[in-house]
């Protein structure tokens, strides 16, 4: 199986709407949706996504010869789960779509319009997975685990995805690094490639912004802490204001480390 990612930015996209930063005007530099990964099955022509960015159409375009099977959700921001809505009869109208996600995710979607008519109208089946637990798709299997940002309407999943001989972890979002936790350098050591949260550079970037109330691992400090492991890592989730959209002191700094910075297209065998 292969897996692509098709959009790299945070939740806004890239270029952030209405913005004239450095980056957002830059006319030379690749628009982008936000962080999505395809696992692609092109022996039986479909594929499924996590996550659902509202640049959807943008998104999923390269693979329009492919069959949508179902989506992973890691939980309930605008950039995560609102490409939801082009499932709908307005759209795609597909029909009972497998939507797998934590139990937190599937009560918002059936408790807030206009996700609800989703569930009534059959265009989506919600299907709870849990921390642990697999789902198998195709040749590898899909398995959640609960990483901590701020939940204000759900927890937060990243997914494990895994084959017989490889393995990746993906991860958009993330509020720290748990460096004292065993079981987060487990999932270091023994993934093979590891698409990680890296949506600030450093706390200056948005002047005006409180990044407390914001909270990311910043790339400046990734690149430190996460040093051995980063011939494996993929930056992702990438905010508008990022330095590493370009070629950038910061980004030499971080390619210089041996990380890789995520790039919309980006294709990786799982098998
Ligand atoms: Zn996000
Ligand atoms: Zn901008
Ligand atoms: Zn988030």
């Amino acid at each position: 199986m292969q897996v692509r990612l098709l959009g790299v930015a945070q939740d806004g996209g890239f270029p952030q709407p209405g913005c004239q930063c450095v980056n957002c005007s830059d006319k030379s530099l690749p628009s982008s949706a936000a962080a999505c990964l395809a696992i692609i099955d092109e022996a039986e022509y479909r594929y499924w996504l996590i996550d659902a960015p509202p640049q959807f159409q943008q998104a999923i375009q390269p693979l329009s010869h492919l069959k949508l099977a179902g989506l992973f959700l890691t939980h309930a921001h605008i950039g995560h789960y609102t490409g939801l809505m082009f499932l709908g009869k307005e759209a795609m109208n597909s029909e009972l779509l497998p939507v797998y996600c934590s139990n937190h995710m599937a009560d918002f979607l059936f408790e807030n319009e206009p996700w609800r008519q989703l569930i009534l109208n059959d265009n989506i089946a919600c299907h709870k997975i849990y921390a642990g637990s697999l789902t198998k798709i195709g040749d590898v299997q899909v398995a959640p685990t609960v990483v901590p940002h701020r939940a204000e309407f759900t927890q937060t999943y990243a997914y494990h995805i895994i084959g017989d001989n490889k393995s990746m972890f993906y991860c958009p979002d993330i509020d720290y690094w748990p460096l004292e936790s065993g079981d987060f350098y487990t999932i270091l050591d023994k993934n093979d490639h590891l698409l990680l949260d890296a949506t600030f550079f450093y706390p200056s970037e948005l002047p005006g912004r409180d990044l407390s109330r914001v909270p990311h691992p910043f790339v400046r400090d990734t690149v430190r802490d996460l040093r051995k492991y980063s011939d494996k890592i993929t930056l992702i989730h990438l905010n508008h204001s990022n330095p590493l959209w370009r070629q950038s002191p910061e980004r030499k700094i971080v390619e210089d480390s041996w990380f890789t910075v995520g790039e919309t297209g980006m294709t990786w065998t799982i098998d």
